[in-house]
């Protein structure tokens, strides 16, 4: 990893996305940047434009206008120089469901070229509580444990950058407090950003360094949990969400 590169591991500047000519816009100018080794969350209403932002950040999508840059790196454009450094999970995960669950660990750990395989798998196993799964067939999983498998790939490359859709909508309290605990670890000790997404506001409020909320393609507040409480003089992020949605910030009408 380059000592040089400056501490921001992504910066966004005014993107823009709509999915039809004249359709409204998805995403409606939204600047941001994140630090290494922030845990920061995007919280929003459904609509809010949250997966649209995630998926021109992986450069996935192309934004309108606007760039979003990892590492330096125009995402739209540059893409393959800084996949290996990130890494991206969410609920509507495909996989291929006539493999197992090792098989399928196998197969993105040698698309990223990964040493030490079968340690690295075992250990992504025992961390996701998926052990006893591991030759088990992901079509025959529930849900809960595809949502864990689907971390499980995320995290194979050792992501510098990791990109978490509604990562614990479908886990029970117990894998949820663990993956989180997994991922402060992996925060902490390897300097991982993390950028994710929930309704969950207790967990948004406990795990989250920074706080972005979003509503109708707009980022319309930025900043940590007491900071966010301070200013807007709630009690808790719940009550913060329902007054921005009650209000409509972020809406023209
Ligand atoms: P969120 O993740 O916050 O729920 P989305 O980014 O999924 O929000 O959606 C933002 C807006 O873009 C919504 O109005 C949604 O209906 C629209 N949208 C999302 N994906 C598509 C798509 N593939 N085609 C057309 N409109 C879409």
């Amino acid at each position: 990893m380059a000592g040089t590169e400056s501490p921001e591991v992504l910066v966004a500047e005014e993107v823009r996305k709509r999915y039809s000519d004249e359709g409204p816009w998805a995403v409606d100018g939204v600047s941001l940047a994140l630090r290494r080794g922030e845990v920061v969350s995007i919280v929003g209403p459904n609509g809010a434009g949250k997966s649209t932002l995630i998926q021109m950040m992986l450069g996935l999508l192309v934004p309108d206008s606007g760039s979003v840059r990892i590492f330096g790196t125009e995402m739209a454009t540059g893409r393959r120089n800084v996949a290996h450094r990130i890494n991206y999970a969410s609920t509507d995960l495909s996989l291929p469901y006539s493999l197992t669950v090792r098989e399928n660990l196998t197969a993105y750990a040698l698309i990223y070229n990964m040493r030490n395989i079968g340690s690295l798998i075992d250990r992504l196993l025992r961390e996701m509580d998926l052990d006893s799964f591991r030759d088990v067939r992901v079509g025959s999983l529930s849900t809960g444990q595809v949502a864990r498998m689907g971390i499980a790939k995320a995290l194979i490359n050792d992501p510098e950058l990791l990109f978490l859709d509604e990562p614990t909508a479908t886990l029970d309290p117990e894998v949820s407090a663990q993956l989180r605990t997994t991922l402060q670890t992996m925060v902490r000790e390897r300097g991982m950003t993390l950028l994710y997404t929930s309704h969950n506001m207790r967990e948004v409020e406990r795990f989250s360094d920074r706080v972005y909320l979003m509503n109708g393609g707009r980022l319309v507040a930025e900043g940590s949990v007491p900071d966010l409480m301070t200013r807007f003089a709630t009690e808790d992020l719940e009550s913060l969400f329902l007054q921005m949605v009650g209000r409509e910030w972020g809406r023209d009408e």
